[in-house]
């Protein structure tokens, strides 16, 4: 009976009778968002197609995988670099977005894109960071069971001193704040297409994919690789982006701060009843003239307060006011390379 289907009806077939049992040969995509990396792209494309060769020729991944580049609406060669590189050999395929909306919308993107079309992707940066041969594990990983394989940087020694701690006070800042995320894990992940498609109904509009994926569950393991420094170009993460991004990801994952600010409001109130009695007193033992000294800080003290109580509940106010507008989360403005090809085929 097998024999009579084709490819696709196999597929098919294979996740409706058990959705755990793992595929010899699963069809990979692997997920490489690139903005403005004419610089970077023509050293690491060939370095990604041969990784991906590679996985195909073990016969780790089926002969349908594919190297799915999104354009992030950049301004220079990226997506011409990109059409060629598709046109050159059929496994690499792009979409490219209609502007620049950022390195999580451009993820969100391609793995939207690969959801039904594959069983399962990894998403790396284009810039080379990230070691390539921590694929074959990922894969090995999802063979074994995991839906989600977490990339962890295993050292940072590349890194400066100034990127390392930051980097690392960032993981532990949004620990601290209740956003649940794998410690020194960025967007180097293996997840499969079970999980994408449960992950479809996360519809938010602020997204940090690294805090998500935990909330989704399912079976989960990390692999630990050595980071690179870039190839070629420059990051487009500097201290103020990653602080955006850390920003970001507390307040779309946790209500922590607000709680904060509800302790904060209790111990402030507490202060101020001794603060009350304390002026009973001195009015009475007729020494009111004083205390203006006390009286200015604790004034600006309070608005301090309250100034950053309203800034971080007006975060909170400005994250709902974007989710309820339901704005479409990226826009396909054009595609290449043979896309549905690999449908018709199967
Ligand atoms: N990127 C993107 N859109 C952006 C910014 C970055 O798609 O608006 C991509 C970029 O091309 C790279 C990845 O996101 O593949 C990570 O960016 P980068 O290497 O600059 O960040 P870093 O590794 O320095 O944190
Ligand atoms: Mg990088």
């Amino acid at each position: 009976m097998d024999d009579l289907l084709d490819d696709k009806a196999k597929i098919e077939k294979r996740r409706a009778k058990d959705e755990t049992v793992r595929c010899a040969t699963p069809v990979l995509w692997i997920i490489i968002p690139c903005y403005n990396e004419e610089k970077v792209l023509p050293l690491t494309s060939e370095m990604f197609l041969n990784k991906l060769l590679s996985l195909i020729s073990a016969g780790d991944v089926d002969e349908q995988s594919k190297l799915l580049y999104v354009n992030d609406g950049s301004s220079d060669e990226t997506w011409r670099i990109i059409s060629d590189l598709s046109v050159k050999d059929d496994h690499v395929i792009g979409i490219s977005q209609s502007r620049n909306r950022g390195h999580q919308n451009a993820v969100l993107a391609g793995l939207m894109e690969a959801k039904d079309h594959c069983d399962i992707t990894i998403s790396i940066d284009c810039d080379g960071q990230d070691d390539i041969d921590a694929m074959t594990q990922m894969v090995a990983e999802y063979k074994k069971g995991s839906e989600v394989v977490y990339g962890v940087r295993s050292d940072r020694n590349n890194d400066t001193w100034f990127k390392k701690n930051t980097a690392e006070s960032f993981y532990r800042l949004l620990n601290m704040m209740g956003a649940e995320v794998v410690f020194n894990h960025a967007d180097y992940r293996l997840v499969s297409a079970r999980v994408l498609k449960e992950f479809a109904d996360f519809q938010e509009v602020n997204l940090f994919l690294r805090g998500l994926f935990p909330l989704v569950g399912f079976r989960s393991s990390t692999v630990y690789y050595v980071r690179h420094e870039r190839i070629a170009g420059d990051s487009h993460y500097p201290l103020r982006k990653m602080l955006a991004l850390a920003f970001d990801g507390i307040t779309s994952l946790s209500v922590k701060p607000i709680r904060l600010i509800t302790l904060m409001g209790f111990i402030v109130a507490a202060f101020s009843i001794l603060g009350v009695i304390w002026s009973i007193v001195c009015f009475c033992m007729g020494r009111t003239v004083s205390g203006w000294a006390s009286m200015t800080s604790i004034v600006c003290f309070l608005g301090g307060v309250q100034l950053i109580a309203l800034g971080v509940i007006g975060e909170y106010i400005g994250k709902i006011y974007l989710e309820v507008k339901h704005r479409p989360r990226y826009i396909i403005s054009e595609r290449t390379g043979q896309f549905y090809q690999k449908e018709s085929d199967r």
